[in-house]
C-alpha cells in the first residue's frame, strides 16, 4: 500500500458518491487529501457569479459535513492552484494529484498547464469524467466531425451503454496531519448584505440535498414530465440544474436512477432511454459538447453572419428587463423568480430571453451576463446554448423569425395566472382573462383589482406587435433582403 497521500482536487464534483477521481486516489492505497482550491482568476471573464458565489459556499459546507463523517476533512485553500498543489505535495511528499474534467475552454487550458507543471515536478496526475454521460471528443458523427445538430447527436449517444455509478465510499485513509486550511467563511463567497434568504427557504446546496431531489422528482414528477414541464406555476420539472451544475450529483446517476425505477415497476427500457426528461439531460451534454468544439462562441455567435447583426443600446429597456418591470406579466415573473431565488423556469427562460433579444433589440450577451450574476445554475455550457439558441445565432437554433409572443406564451403556458400571481402580487386580483394583458383590461376591472397602469404596475415597454415588426426588419437587412 502506498504510504505517500493523494491529493484528490475537488472542483465541480462536490460529492463522495460517483467521484472517479475520489476512486482513483482510494484505491490507489494510502491517505487522502481532500482540497479545494477558489481560483477566481483562472476562470477568466467567467468565474462564478454571485447567486453561484453563494450557492458553493453552502456546497462545501456540506461536502466537509460529509467528509468529517468519514474522519476527513476539506482542505480549503484560495490562489493559483498550482502554487497551492505544489505546496501540498512539497508539504505532505505527495505524488499523486487526481481532479474530474472540466471542459469550459479557459479551463482546459489552466487545467492544462497545470497537469503539464505538475509533471515535470515529477508528480503523477490523474484526471477523469465526472460531469458527463459521454465526454465531447468521444463523440462524433459519421463524418468524424462534431455534431451541430440536437436530434442526430442524441440519437447517437442514447443508444450508448453508460458505466454504473460508483459507489459511496465507505471509509478513507487519512493523513497523519491535515494540511492547513482556510475556513470556508474566509473564501467571502457569500454576501455581505445578506440578500439570499429566499434562496435559503428555496434550496438545499449539498450532495444530500440533491440525492433528495433527484428522488422525489422521479417519484413524483417523472411519469408526467412530459405535460409538466412546460407549467411554470407547478412543480413539473425536476430543479436538479444547480445541483448537476457544482457536481453534487451526476448524470450517471440520474440515468441509473430512471433504469432501476423502470425496471422496479415493470416497465420497459423505452419508457426511460427514450424519455423527455433523459432528452434534457441530453440536451446539458450537448451543450458541453458544443462549448468543447466551439469554444469561441461564449461571446461570439456561433452562425458568422449574426457577428454583423446590430443590437440596440437600450439602458432602461435593459434595466426594466432586470428588475422585472417591462409591463409584460409573465417576463417580469420569471425575473422576479430570478431575482428572489436565483432560478427560473425553462419555458420562462426562453420567454424573457426572446423578449430581451428580439422585442427590445438588446445584444444576447448582455443577457447572459445578467444570467450568469443571478443563476444559481449559472453554466457556462448551458447558458452560452440557451442564449444564442434564442437568439437565432447558435447551433440548431430557433430561428430569428420566430418570435416568442410573451402575452400568448403566458395565456397559453400559465393560463389560471398561478406563475404570475405569485410573482407579481400587483396583479393577483386581476381575472384569468386579463392577468396575461393588463392593458387591455377594462378601466372597471383594473379599478376593482386595484391596479393602477403606470402607478402600481408599469405599462408595457415596447408594444410587442410593433417590435416584432422591427425585429424581424432588423433580421431582413442581416440576411441581404433589404
Ligand atoms: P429539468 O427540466 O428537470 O431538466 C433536467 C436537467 O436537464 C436540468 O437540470 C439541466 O441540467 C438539463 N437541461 C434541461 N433543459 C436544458 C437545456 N435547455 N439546456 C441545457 N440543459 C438542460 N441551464 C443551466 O443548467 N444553466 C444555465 O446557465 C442555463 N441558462 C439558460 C439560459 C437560457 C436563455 C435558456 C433558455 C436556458 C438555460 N438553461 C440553463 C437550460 C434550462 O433552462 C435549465 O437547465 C432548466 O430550466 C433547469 O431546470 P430543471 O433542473 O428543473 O430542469
Amino acid at each position: 500500500m502506498a504510504e505517500s497521500p493523494t491529493i484528490v482536487w475537488f472542483r465541480l464534483d462536490l460529492r463522495l458518491s460517483d467521484n472517479p477521481a475520489l476512486r482513483s486516489a482510494i484505491e490507489r492505497g494510502g491517505p487522502v487529501v481532500p482540497v479545494f482550491i477558489l481560483d477566481p482568476q483562472g476562470e477568466g471573464e467567467w468565474a462564478p457569479g454571485g447567486a453561484s458565489r453563494w450557492w458553493l459556499h453552502q456546497s462545501l459546507s456540506s461536502l466537509d459535513v460529509e467528509l468529517r463523517k468519514l474522519g476527513s476533512q476539506l482542505v480549503i485553500r484560495s490562489g493559483d492552484p498550482l502554487v497551492e498543489l505544489r505546496d501540498l505535495l512539497r508539504e505532505r511528499g505527495a505524488r499523486l494529484v487526481c481532479w474530474n474534467r472540466r471542459y469550459e475552454p479557459e479551463l482546459i487550458r489552466r487545467d492544462s498547464a497545470i497537469k503539464e507543471a505538475l509533471v515535470n515536478y515529477g508528480c503523477e496526475v490523474t484526471s477523469c469524467n465526472s460531469a458527463l454521460l459521454n465526454e465531447p471528443w468521444s463523440v462524433r458523427n459519421k463524418s468524424g466531425k462534431p455534431y451541430r445538430v440536437f436530434t442526430p447527436y442524441w440519437r447517437h449517444c442514447v443508444a450508448l451503454n453508460v458505466d454504473n455509478p460508483l459507489p459511496r465510499p465507505q471509509k478513507l485513509v487519512l493523513p497523519k496531519r491535515f494540511p492547513r486550511s482556510l475556513s470556508i467563511g474566509q473564501l467571502k463567497l457569500e454576501p455581505e448584505i445578506d440578500w439570499a434568504g429566499s434562496m435559503r427557504a428555496r434550496w438545499n446546496p449539498g450532495e444530500s440535498g440533491a440525492g433528495k431531489a433527484l428522488s422525489q422528482f422521479v417519484k413524483n414528477a417523472f411519469a408526467d414530465y412530459g405535460n409538466g414541464r412546460d407549467i411554470p406555476g407547478t412543480n413539473g420539472t425536476s430543479r436538479l440544474s444547480p445541483h448537476l451544475h457544482f457536481g453534487e450529483l451526476g448524470p450517471r446517476q440520474i440515468w441509473h436512477a430512471l433504469r432501476r425505477t423502470a425496471e422496479k415497476a415493470g416497465r420497459s427500457e423505452s419508457t426511460w432511454r427514450s424519455s423527455q426528461f433523459l432528452a434534457e439531460v441530453g440536451w446539458r451534454e450537448f451543450a458541453h459538447h458544443l462549448l468543447y468544439h466551439f469554444p469561441h462562441t461564449v461571446d461570439q455567435p456561433l452562425r458568422e453572419e449574426f457577428s454583423r447583426f446590430r443590437w440596440r443600446t437600450n439602458p432602461d429597456g435593459l434595466s426594466a428587463w432586470r428588475r422585472g418591470m417591462t409591463g409584460y406579466p409573465i417576463v417580469d415573473a420569471g425575473m422576479r423568480e430570478l431575482w428572489a431565488t436565483g432560478w427560473m423556469h425553462n419555458r420562462v427562460r426562453m420567454i424573457v430571453a426572446s423578449f430581451l433579444v428580439k422585442d427590445l433589440l438588446i445584444d444576447w450577451r448582455e443577457g447572459a451576463r445578467w444570467f450568469w450574476d443571478t443563476l444559481v445554475d449559472a453554466d457556462l455550457a448551458s447558458n452560452t446554448l440557451g442564449w444564442q439558441w434564442t437568439a437565432g445565432c447558435g447551433a440548431d437554433a430557433a430561428p430569428f423569425f420566430r418570435i416568442f409572443n410573451p402575452t400568448n406564451q403566458g395565456e397559453k403556458f400559465d393560463a389560471e395566472g398561478r406563475y404570475v400571481r405569485r410573482w407579481v402580487p400587483e396583479l393577483k386580483e386581476l381575472p384569468d382573462r386579463w392577468v396575461h394583458q393588463p392593458w387591455n383590461a377594462p378601466a372597471e376591472t383594473l379599478r376593482r383589482a386595484g391596479v393602477e397602469l403606470g402607478a402600481d404596475y408599469p405599462e408595457r415597454i415596447v408594444n410587442h406587435s410593433i417590435a416584432r415588426e422591427v425585429a424581424l426588419e432588423a433580421y431582413g437587412r442581416l440576411k441581404g433582403r433589404e
